[in-house]
């Protein structure tokens, strides 16, 4: 067991290593229909069975001609023969003085190679006429020139995304095999909580990161068993555990893993299996405990719910993805200026929750308020986290700092 003495916490960036270290990935695959491949994990390389586009087309509404031809007199002059849509090819060749009516994404006719813009003719009855020079290969789309059959369109082990997905599709791949769904097993501790819609009785409060776990648990390649809130009883959470690890290859708790005498999950582990280590310099999260039970990987977040959701993104999400046989994707980390002072103590690693914006193209950050870690309305404004490192103690406005994009929907153009 690697855990810290009481007065050592353990590394942040030590600690997520031997997570994933520990975190073996699922060997078994299965076939999914396309519709449903997006998040799941690729098995296999994929190969292009086809040429993108399958066949030389058109960019352009125009006329598809010869080049060498039209280039043999000053006055290009075509008699239009034909006429190719996008899915009604033409079925005349272009022969020297002859061209076809085409329009974009329509086969290149038999002898064509080059579009003349629609824009650039002057059309009569029967003939299509041009002063502009036309090159070989204007307005054309080669064939293969966006995907060649055989190229490499998805590597194993990428987590599938809906451009990965559309890929596939332009290339009529229906169906993909990935690697099974990781099994995660997900519980609440704490006998002072109430499922939300139930009245809340004195000294109650509702259980929500039973809530965060499932739904950002939601948007992994992984199958959610809910174990439901457990007493804080050591029976109680060792019967769990012990029925968990059955068909789980994950288990993610939250709370009872501080030093309090209701904190039974560190124990369980250790009694059923073991404790890897605990106790991190971070903040919020630092109780965070982390141990296996037979095949399983047991993730004990701390309580506290802006701990949980920072322990979750931080520690639970990677090692998810390494368990479901993603590669660890590189964290993205930007550099931001600070707009207001935070105060921040030596010795641990501070994760804030920040709102990031560009301003005259420079990243500006302000943190969310008081930033204890049962304040989930720190989180409720917050677009990132905003990392304080443990060597730096109060920082000023204007020092930069890292900070972690929370989400993705960041490519519209209307400003706030
Ligand atoms: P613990 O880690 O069990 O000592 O819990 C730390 C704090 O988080 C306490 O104030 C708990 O009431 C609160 N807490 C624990 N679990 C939850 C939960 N599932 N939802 C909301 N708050 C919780
Ligand atoms: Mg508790």
């Amino acid at each position: 067991m690697l855990e810290a003495r009481p007065s050592e916490l353990l590394n942040i960036d030590r600690a997520v290593e031997r997570l994933l270290a520990l975190a073996s990935s699922v060997t078994e695959v299965e076939t999914v229909a396309l519709s449903e491949a997006v998040g799941r994990i690729s098995a296999e390389e994929v190969l292009a069975p086809c040429d993108l586009p399958p066949f030389d087309a058109s960019a352009m509404d125009g006329y598809a001609v010869s080049a060498a031809g039209a280039n043999n007199t000053r006055v290009k002059r075509f008699r239009v023969v034909g006429e190719s849509l996008a899915g009604h090819p033409a079925t005349c060749p272009v022969t020297e003085g002859a061209a076809v009516r085409i329009f974009t994404g329509a086969v290149l006719p038999t002898d064509a190679d080059a579009v003349l813009l629609q824009e650039d003719a002057t059309t009569g009855r029967g003939f299509v006429s041009t002063a502009e020079p036309v090159r070989s290969g204007q307005h054309v789309r080669r064939r293969g020139h966006d995907i060649a059959t055989g190229a490499t369109l998805c590597a194993p082990h990428t987590k599938l995304s809906a451009y990965h997905a559309t890929w596939l599709a332009a290339c009529g791949i229906a169906s993909v095999r990935v690697k099974r769904r990781v099994r995660v097993a997900v519980a609440s501790t704490g006998d002072e909580l109430t499922a939300p819609g139930q009245p809340l009785g004195m000294g109650q409060i509702y259980d929500s990161n039973r809530f965060a776990l499932s739904t950002l648990l939601g948007q992994k390649a992984c199958d959610i068993v809910d174990l439901g809130c457990l007493a804080d009883d050591r029976e109680a959470v060792r019967e769990a555990l012990a029925n968990a690890v059955r068909h789980a290859d994950l288990i993610v708790t939250s709370g009872g893993v501080s030093v309090g005498s209701a904190d039974f999950v560190k124990d369980v582990i250790a009694e059923l299996g073991e404790v890897e280590f605990w106790r991190i310099a971070m903040k919020p999260g630092k109780p965070l405990t982390v141990g296996r039970i037979d095949q399983a990987l047991v993730i004990g977040l701390p309580g506290n719910p802006v701990s949980t959701i920072v322990t979750y993104l931080l520690f639970v999400a990677p090692a998810i993805d390494k368990t479901a046989g993603a590669k660890p994707p590189e964290p993205l980390i930007l550099r931001a200026r600070l707009e207001r002072p935070v105060r921040h103590t030596l010795g641990r690693r501070e994760y804030m929750r920040g709102d990031l914006r560009t301003s005259d193209g420079e990243l500006l950050v302000r943190t969310t308020g008081d930033q204890s870690s049962n304040r989930l309305s720190t989180f409720a404004n917050a677009n990132c986290l905003v990392i304080i490192d443990e060597n730096v103690s109060d920082m000023a406005a204007g020092e930069t700092v890292g900070v972690i994009p929370l989400q993705d929907e960041t490519a519209h153009l209307l400003c706030k």
